[in-house]
Formats: C-alpha cells, sequence, structure tokens
C-alpha cells in the first residue's frame, strides 16, 4: 500500500526540510506512490526533483534516474546526499562503480543516476534485474522527441529498458511546454494520456520590465544598484560578457564574475561555484550559464540584448526567484538586435527559416505590446491568463500614464 498522507508530510518536512508542496509536485506525487506513470512537465524552478526523490525515499526498492548531462547529476547527487538520501551515480566518471552496484544490489540506494547509454548495455538490464527498482525517473524527458529541442538518440533506447519491467511506474519529467514534444513523450515512453500533469507556466514573484536600450552599462547598473542580491546578466557575446563584468565591478563596488564557454573550466567552474555560494554576487554570462544550477535565491536576471526566443527568455529570466521571493526581470533591447537576428534568418537553412522567424516575431511581440508582458508570456505556452498581472512594467506604468507617475513621484519625494 501507499504510504500515508502524514509519511509523506513528515519525509518532505524531515527529509526536505519543506513545509509544503508546491504548485502541482503533490499531484505527482501521489500518482507516482500509487504506481501510475506520469509526465510533469514543469517550468524550471518549479521543482521536478522532488517529485522523483520523495517517492525514492518512500517507496521500497531504487528510483533509477535518467539524466542527460554528467555534471547536471552531480549537481543531484550532492544535494540529495546533502539531505541524507541514499544516492549514488553510475557513470564512466565513476571509478567507485563496482561498490555503486554492490550498494544497489543490496537495496541500500534510494537514488541511482544513469545516463541514458547504459540503458541498451545488456549487463545493465541484468544489474537492474538482479536489484529491485521502485521508480523509474526520466529527467529533461524532451530529450526522446524529434520535435524537442534537444534531441538525444540514446533517450530512444529506453523504451526497451522500461518494458523490460512493467510493473515499475515511469515519471518522465520536462520543462517544455510545445504541445507535439508532450504528445510525443507520452507516446515514446509508455505513459497513459491521463498521466500527463501541467503545471502552470506563471511565475508571480517575478516583475517583468522590457526598455528600450540606450546607454546599458548604466541601465545595467542601476539594476544591480536597486537589487542587492544575487544576480545574472546576460550578455550575447563573450566580448560584451567581459566589458560588461569589467564596468561592473568598477562603478558598483559589488563582486562581479564573469562566466562564458571561452573561459577555462576551471575557472567556469570556480565562478560558478562562488555564485552558488554567494549572497550579493552579479554574474555577467552568456546563455552558456544557468542550466542546471540550483541556486534558489537570484533576485535579478537582466538581459543586455534580446534573447533567442520566448521560450530562452522565459527560461533565463526563471532563474530568478525560484524561492519564490519577489524578483525582477529586466531586458534592454536595441532594434539593431531584431534587425542583426532577422540577418542571421536568411543565413539558416530554408526549411528552418519559417519556424524562426515565428520564434522571432512572437519575441517582438512580447518586446512592442503595450499591454501584459505576463499575459502574452503565458498565451504564448497556452494558457489564458488575465488581462492584467500588476507586477509588470506595462500593468504597473500603463502607456501614456509613465510620465505622469514619474512626475508625482519626483513631486511626492521633492
Ligand atoms: P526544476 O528541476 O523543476 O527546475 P528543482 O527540482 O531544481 O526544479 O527545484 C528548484 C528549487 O525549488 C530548489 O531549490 C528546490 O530545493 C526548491 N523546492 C522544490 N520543492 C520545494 C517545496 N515544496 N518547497 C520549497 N522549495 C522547494
Ligand atoms: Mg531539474
Amino acid at each position: 500500500p501507499p504510504p500515508s498522507e502524514d509519511a509523506v508530510a513528515k519525509a518532505l518536512h524531515d527529509v526536505f526540510g519543506f513545509s509544503g508542496f508546491r504548485g502541482v509536485q503533490d499531484q505527482v506525487v501521489d500518482r507516482v506512490l500509487h504506481g501510475r506513470s506520469t509526465l510533469a512537465v514543469m517550468p524550471t524552478g518549479a521543482g521536478k526533483s522532488l517529485t522523483y526523490q520523495l517517492p525514492a525515499v518512500l517507496l521500497e526498492g531504487t528510483c533509477v534516474v535518467v539524466s542527460p548531462l554528467i555534471a547536471l547529476m552531480h549537481d543531484q547527487l550532492r544535494s540529495a546526499r546533502a539531505n541524507g538520501i541514499r544516492a549514488a551515480t553510475l557513470t564512466s566518471a565513476d571509478a567507485d562503480r563496482g561498490q555503486t552496484m554492490d550498494a544497489f544490489r543490496a537495496g541500500h540506494l534510494d537514488l541511482l543516476y544513469i545516463a541514458p547509454e547504459r540503458a541498451s548495455q545488456p549487463y545493465f538490464r541484468d544489474l537492474l534485474q538482479s536489484a529491485r527498482v521502485g521508480l523509474f525517473a526520466i529527467d529533461e524527458a524532451h530529450c526522446v522527441s524529434e520535435w524537442g529541442h534537444d534531441f538525444r538518440p540514446d533517450y530512444r533506447l529506453l523504451r526497451p529498458l522500461l518494458d523490460a519491467f512493467p510493473q515499475v511506474p515511469r515519471l518522465a519529467l520536462t520543462a517544455t511546454a510545445d504541445h507535439h514534444t508532450r504528445a510525443d513523450i507520452l507516446a515514446q515512453l509508455g505513459i497513459p494520456e491521463e498521466g500527463l500533469i501541467v503545471a502552470g507556466f506563471d511565475r508571480p514573484n517575478i516583475r517583468y520590465t522590457i526598455r528600450p536600450r540606450e546607454n546599458v552599462g548604466r541601465q545595467i547598473k542601476a539594476v544591480v544598484d536597486e537589487n542587492p542580491g544575487p544576480g545574472i546578466v546576460y550578455a550575447p557575446t563573450r566580448a560584451r560578457v567581459e566589458q560588461l563584468a569589467e564596468t561592473l565591478a568598477s562603478a558598483t563596488g559589488r563582486r562581479v564574475l564573469p562566466y562564458h564557454a571561452g573561459l577555462d573550466p576551471e575557472v567556469r567552474a570556480r565562478n560558478q561555484a562562488a555564485f552558488v555560494a554567494s549572497e550579493d554576487m552579479v554574474m555577467v554570462a552568456t546563455v552558456a550559464f544557468g542550466m542546471g544550477i540550483d541556486k534558489p535565491d537570484v533576485r535579478f536576471v537582466a538581459h543586455a540584448g534580446i534573447p533567442k526566443s520566448i521560450e530562452a527568455y522565459y527560461q533565463e529570466t526563471g532563474r530568478a526567484g525560484r524561492d519564490g521571493d519577489p524578483s525582477v526581470a529586466v531586458m534592454f533591447w536595441g532594434a539593431d538586435d531584431f534587425a542583426r537576428a532577422r540577418q542571421r534568418l536568411s543565413e539558416i537553412e530554408p526549411g528552418r527559416q519559417q519556424s524562426e522567424r515565428q520564434r522571432l516575431d512572437a519575441l517582438a511581440g512580447l518586446v512592442e505590446t503595450a499591454g501584459c508582458r505576463r499575459a502574452v508570456l503565458l498565451r504564448h505556452f497556452g494558457e489564458q491568463p488575465a488581462e492584467t498581472c500588476g507586477n509588470c512594467d506595462n500593468c504597473l506604468n500603463p502607456v501614456g500614464v509613465v510620465d505622469v507617475t514619474d512626475l508625482a513621484r519626483k513631486l511626492l519625494s521633492a
């Protein structure tokens, strides 16, 4: 029988230190604990990990987690172990594989993280057969779909393995909102349609602001000055990252570090670790920074230029305020950003031009709207939001009222 509600609440509190579930977490956990295969679509930061880690603690047998990147696995491993969960990874990078397999067979593991390519190795199926598996969790499940933005052929190898354990429930997890991809994940992983749980995409604690770019160094300095907590500044190129990091370091007096793919891997890792540990640092980065980084208290995300798409904007700004506290997302855009992006359109393969143009048009719609930013974002993800959110620049300062409000503020503070 599945664990009682009390046992679930107790584990949530004692193991993870949380006072309650967020959003659809309870629905997902409840299905999983009842042995029902599930696809959970939850935005970045919504807390997908908990939906398999909690069952992993409560269910008999080990939860085998498929994850696409070794770096992501190790982050997860660290945080699981910090909560006292018995977790291990089984990758080519692990020297202690023999020990891990012994612990797995002996039933001493709550969580076992593997890369998808393990799934096709015959010895691995034998290993699973000689142990007790309580749950399969497939993280970043959109990787199984060619519709997704990150198709990985290795994910296609999972199905035969899953099918060899028909009594073990499957929990697929993704932040991808797209309809085709969801349907494809269900089909590819053999999860029934009724197993789909989609969380709302709204992040009400994030205040969205989108402004034309004037002097971007000065504009971003103002954002940094107004927000003393940790923040990320996204810049379009490595050179701009270096430049902005320098400007901000001298202009704000804050600790500012750069992050981009051109840096030494060691420097990158060091800068990332410093950021995660910091309560006031600013990371100036290209979009290479952010994936899989678990830092709940990021207070602002600033864009020095336009992101690639609304999806990218949502994902990048979504790194702010995972703890639910008020946070800001500020984008500074220039007409030249769009001109350059359109220029690049003509350079990509003809087959993809139309969809890329649509993505760019959708982004322009977000930038140019005089209405609620959040409403545009949520409609893009298929939701039917309210007309106004009260927590974006356009709702707080409706067009035409801007000057008056500013004037009133000046008069009041004079
Ligand atoms: P995702 O994988 O969906 O992007 P994570 O699993 O990394 O999200 O969780 C994001 C953050 O939310 C983490 O810092 C996690 O500790 C926190 N979190 C998850 N569930 C809860 C909860 N029920 N209450 C409070 N914080 C939570
Ligand atoms: Mg995750």
